[in-house]
């Protein structure tokens, strides 16, 4: 068995931005006490914690905004990659092209750039929308792979000129945050920071794919792809000994 257990969080320990569901929990925190547990998510460390309960507390590494900024299990702050002002007005105008190349309905024109410190996030329809509209907004990343594609003038522009880097995040999103500093680099800074050995290292992700926002770690320690939550938990509980969770 893995001694380091690193999992992204949306779709893979949680549905999408929700919160982690009791009996999975409990799956987790049985995880936790026999081997390290690493988040690793694109969300802000705010949103992460607060769809986990009192019985995840001091269990879990955090590494958030991709790992931009990484927490110790205490919740200490380890490290951050903060983007300076320059970035962040050149987000901005790189949304506005992106918004113009695809417009979509947005029910709160305020929700829509999240500015997380270290990574700017970018809904096309909204941060805080309906969960069920965010699902159906692009479930197979086409449509983001679109507007990359097609921006990817602006996209190396922003790459050349700003050290950034844009990544397809979460259901609707957009991830930007500097160049190479992707969840691939920061996995390895923890593991080459706390002296633990790759290969007894596993990564746990929904997206491990070409264009996936977790396929930056393939080549760094190994990786087990799910399909959804419901396998991550299928996989942990058959590594423990536990009985897998019902679902059906
Ligand atoms: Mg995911």
């Amino acid at each position: 068995m893995p001694k380091h257990f690193f999992f992204d969080m949306d779709n893979t320990l949680t549905r999408s931005k929700s919160p982690i569901a009791p009996e999975h929990e409990h799956i987790l925190v049985e995880l936790s006490g026999r081997a390290d547990v690493i988040i690793v998510s694109g969300s802000s460390e705010e949103n992460i914690w607060s769809r986990l309960t009192e019985a995840s507390t001091g269990r879990y590494y955090s590494l958030t905004q991709n790992g931009n900024r990484a927490y110790d299990k205490d919740r200490t702050l380890i490290w951050e990659h903060l983007l300076n002002q320059r970035q962040k007005d050149a987000v901005r105008r790189f949304v506005t092209l992106a918004r113009v190349h695809t417009p979509t309905i947005v029910p709160d024109e305020n929700d829509l750039l999240e500015d997380r410190g270290c990574q700017m996030a970018f809904s096309f329809i909204s941060q805080h929308a309906d969960i069920n509209l965010k699902e159906k907004f692009d479930p197979d990343f086409a449509k983001r792979r679109k507007v990359l594609a097609d921006l990817h003038e602006e996209v190396e522009k922003l790459a050349n000129e700003y050290d950034l880097e844009i990544t397809i995040g979460g259901t609707t999103n957009l991830d930007i945050y500097i160049k190479g500093m992707n969840k691939g680099y920061n996995v390895r800074q923890l593991v080459e920071r706390m002296s633990w050995k790759f290969d007894e290292c596993v990564y746990v992700g929904d997206a491990i794919f070409p264009g996936g926002n977790d396929e930056t770690v393939i080549g760094i320690i190994p990786t087990h792809p799910v399909k959804d939550y419901h396998e991550t938990y299928d996989f942990i509980a058959d590594m423990l000994g536990m009985p897998r969770s019902s679902y059906t």
